[in-house]
C-alpha cells in the first residue's frame, strides 16, 4: 500500500513530514460530515494546492490600463481552462455531468459581463487596487452580501443554496487570482488505484477531474454536505467525508485510511479490529446498494398489490439526476423559488418557460407538479424586493403575513407571468399547477380566473398549449385549508398535503426555531386529524391527494399514511428507495387497522410508541 510519487514538477504533497519506515502509528479517529455513503479502505493520497501569494496590492494611476489588460488575460485564460474542463465531461457518469455542467456554465457567465467583473474593473480604476487584490476584495464582498441574506428564519435548503452561490463567486475569484499570480493548479495525475484522496479542501472542478473507477474515497478538512463538491461526489458514487478538521495535516506517506461516508468517521492507521469491521461494512454496503438498485426497477406496491405513487420533490434542477436514480415516477413538488433567488431581477416569461420545459422534458413523460412561487415567511427572495415587487418583509409576523398565494393575487403580473411560463412548458409533458399557502375558497376561485385568462391570452397570441388547461391543485398546509378541505375539494383539482407548514401552523412552532424544535411533531394527534380530514374530503370527491411534506419521506410513517387512505407521496429523491421498501413490506388491511388504532389516541407519546412498534408482535 504505497503511494506513487507525483510526476516531477507537479505540486503535490502528502505531508511535509516523511514517514519512518516500519514505524507503527497509532489509530486516530477524525469526525467529519458524511456526504456520500459507502465504506472505503485504502492507502492515503494527499494533495493540496498552495495559496497564491499576492505581492502587489496597490498600483499607480498610470498602470490602470495595463492592470486592466492583465485582468482581461486572466479572464480569457480562466475561460479557456473551464471550456477545456467542459470538454472533458463526456467521460464522467451522466449524473456527474449534469451536476458539473451547469456549474461550469455559471462560472463562464461570471467571467462574462457580470457583477463580479464590473466590480473588479471599478476597483482597479477607482481605488487603484492591483487586479488580483481587486478580484479578491470584490469576490469576497459579493459572497458576504449573499451570505448576509442568511437570517435564522431561512430553511436549511435556502441557507445551503446561499452558501453554494457564495462559494461559486469565491471559487471563480480564486481561479482568477491563481491565473493572475501564475500559481499552479492541483493535478491528480499520480493518484494510485484504490487510494483515498485526502486534502484540505476540494473544489467541484477538482471533483470533476476524479476518476471514480480508480478512487476508493475522498476526505477533506473543509466543506459541507450541501456544497457542489458534495453533490458531485454523491453523483460519482465515491464514498466521502468532508469537514474532517485536522486530517490533511495528520497524514503521512504510507498511511492507511478507513472512511465511512455514512457516519462521517475517518480512521487513520486503523488497527486490526477496525480493519476487520470495515471490511465487513464494505461487503454489507455493496449488498445494500444492489438491493436498492433492484428496488428501483420493482413496482411501488403493497404486498396485496395496491399501487402507490412515489414521486420526488425538486428544489434545484441539479437534483434531476438523483430523481432519475431514485426510481421516483415524476415530480410531486417542484419548488420554483430557486428561479427567483440570488438574482437582481425577476425572471421573465421566456426564461421561466425554458427552465420549466427543461425539467418537464427531463422527466420523459412522467408528471411534474409545478408549485407557483411561495414567497414569504422564511423564504425571502431578493429579486422580488430588488425589483420593488414586494417590500422587504416587514410584517411583525411574516409567517402569518403577505405570502404564497396571497402575494401572487396581489401582484397579478408576477402570477400571470409564471402561469404563462408553466402553460408554455406544458406542451413538453404532463404538468400540474400547485398553489401554495391557500387558506380559503375565494383564493382558489380567484387563482383559477387568472389561470383561465392567461390560457385564453396565450391562445390568442398563437402560443401552442395543451387542449385542456392542466389541473390546478392546492397545498393543504394551513389548518384553515385542512378544515375547509370539503369546500376546497369542490374548487381544486387535487390536494398536496404540506405537512411541514401544517405541523408548524397547527402546533404554533416555527420550523427553524431550535428552542421549540422538540415541540415540532408531525405525528401530533392534531396534525394527524387534519391530514385525515383533508384526505377523506379528497377521497370522497375521488380527487387526487398526495403528501409532499417531510412526513412522506419517513418510512416509519408509511404504514400510517397508507392506512389513512393516502396512495401518493412526494419526497426528497434519496428517500424514495427506503419508502418503496416500506410500501412493499406491508398489506393495506394491516395499515388500515393500524391507522384506526393510532387515530383513537390523543396522547402524542402513545402515538410515537405505536408508530415505532408497527410490525412488531404485540404483547398479549
Ligand atoms: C410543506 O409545507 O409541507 C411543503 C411541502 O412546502 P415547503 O416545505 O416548501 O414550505
Ligand atoms: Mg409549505
Amino acid at each position: 500500500m504505497s503511494r506513487t510519487d507525483p510526476p516531477p514538477g507537479q505540486y503535490q504533497r502528502l505531508t511535509k513530514r516523511a514517514g519512518i519506515p516500519g514505524e507503527q502509528r497509532a489509530e486516530r479517529v477524525f469526525r467529519g460530515i458524511a456526504v456520500s455513503p459507502g465504506v472505503a479502505i485504502g492507502p492515503v493520497f494527499g494533495t493540496s494546492e498552495p495559496d497564491p501569494v499576492i505581492t502587489r496590492h496597490k498600483i499607480q494611476a498610470a498602470d490602470i490600463a495595463s492592470e486592466g489588460a492583465r485582468l482581461e488575460a486572466a479572464i480569457a485564460q480562466s475561460r479557456k481552462q473551464l471550456t477545456k474542463l467542459r470538454g472533458r465531461l463526456s467521460v464522467l457518469p451522466e449524473e456527474s455531468q449534469s451536476e458539473i455542467a451547469p456549474l461550469i456554465e455559471a462560472y463562464l457567465r461570471m467571467l462574462g459581463p457580470s457583477r463580479l467583473v464590473r466590480g473588479v474593473r471599478r476597483r482597479i480604476e477607482e481605488t487603484l487596487l492591483s487586479a488580483e487584490s481587486a478580484v479578491m476584495v470584490e469576490s469576497e464582498a459579493i459572497a458576504d452580501a449573499i451570505l448576509d441574506q442568511a437570517d435564522p428564519g431561512l430553511t436549511a435548503e435556502d441557507l445551503a443554496s446561499l452558501r453554494r452561490r457564495a462559494d461559486e463567486i469565491l471559487e471563480i475569484g480564486r481561479r482568477l487570482v491563481r491565473n493572475l499570480t501564475r500559481a499552479p493548479f492541483r493535478s491528480f495525475a499520480g493518484l494510485p488505484e484504490g487510494a483515498i484522496l485526502v486534502s484540505e479542501a476540494l473544489r467541484p472542478a477538482d471533483a470533476a477531474l476524479l476518476d471514480p473507477a480508480r478512487l476508493a474515497g475522498v476526505a477533506t478538512d473543509e466543506g459541507g454536505a450541501e456544497g457542489h463538491t458534495a453533490v458531485m461526489l454523491r453523483a460519482l458514487g465515491v464514498p466521502a467525508v468532508l469537514g474532517a478538521a485536522g486530517l490533511a495535516h495528520a497524514i503521512r506517506p504510507g498511511d492507511t485510511v478507513v472512511l465511512d461516508g455514512s457516519s462521517g468517521a475517518v480512521v487513520l492507521n486503523p488497527g486490526p479490529l477496525t480493519l476487520l469491521s470495515a471490511r465487513r461494512a464494505v461487503t454489507a454496503f455493496a449488498r445494500e446498494r444492489q438491493k436498492y438498485a433492484r428496488l428501483r426497477r420493482l413496482p411501488a406496491e403493497t404486498q396485496d398489490g395496491e399501487p402507490v405513487e412515489l414521486q420526488a420533490n425538486l428544489e434545484l434542477p441539479i437534483e434531476l439526476p438523483l430523481v432519475a436514480q431514485s426510481g421516483a415516477v415524476g415530480i410531486g413538488l417542484l419548488r420554483t423559488e430557486f428561479l427567483f433567488m440570488n438574482r437582481e431581477t425577476v425572471p421573465d416569461e421566456a426564461s421561466q418557460a425554458e427552465s420549466y420545459r427543461a425539467i418537464v422534458e427531463a422527466m420523459n413523460g412522467d408528471p411534474v407538479t409545478i408549485r407557483v412561487l411561495d414567497w414569504g415567511g422564511e423564504k425571502e427572495i431578493e429579486a422580488l424586493s430588488a425589483a420593488g415587487i414586494v417590500p422587504e418583509i416587514s410584517d411583525t409576523n411574516p409567517a402569518l403575513g403577505m405570502r404564497g398565494i396571497r402575494l401572487l393575487l396581489r401582484r397579478i403580473e408576477l402570477f400571470e407571468t409564471q402561469l404563462a411560463a408553466i402553460l408554455r412548458a406544458a406542451v413538453a409533458g404532463p404538468v400540474r399547477v400547485l398553489l401554495p399557502m391557500v387558506t380559503n375558497v375565494a383564493e382558489v376561485r380567484a387563482a383559477r380566473e387568472v389561470y383561465e385568462r392567461v390560457g385564453r391570452r396565450l391562445r390568442r397570441r398563437g402560443e401552442r398549449l395543451p387542449e385542456k388547461l392542466p389541473p390546478m391543485g392546492i397545498m393543504i398546509e394551513t389548518p384553515g385549508a385542512a378544515l375547509s378541505a370539503d369546500a376546497l375539494a369542490l374548487e381544486a383539482d387535487f390536494f398536496a398535503i404540506g405537512t411541514n407548514d401544517l405541523t408548524a401552523y397547527t402546533l404554533a412552532v416555527d420550523r427553524g426555531e431550535s428552542d421549540v424544535a422538540a415541540l415540532y411533531d408531525p405525528i401530533h394527534p392534531a396534525v394527524l386529524r387534519l391530514v385525515q380530514f383533508a384526505t377523506e374530503a379528497a377521497l370522497r370527491m375521488r380527487m387526487p391527494v398526495s403528501v409532499c411534506g417531510e412526513m412522506a419521506a419517513d418510512p416509519r410513517l408509511t404504514p400510517l399514511l397508507l392506512g389513512l387512505g393516502l396512495r401518493s407521496f412526494s419526497m426528497n429523491a434519496a428517500a424514495v428507495p427506503r419508502v418503496k421498501q416500506a410500501v412493499r413490506a406491508v398489506g393495506i388491511d394491516d395499515c388500515a387497522r393500524f391507522a384506526r388504532r393510532v387515530m383513537d389516541q390523543s396522547d402524542p407519546e402513545k402515538i410515537a410508541e405505536l408508530v415505532s412498534g408497527f410490525g412488531r408482535p404485540r404483547m398479549p
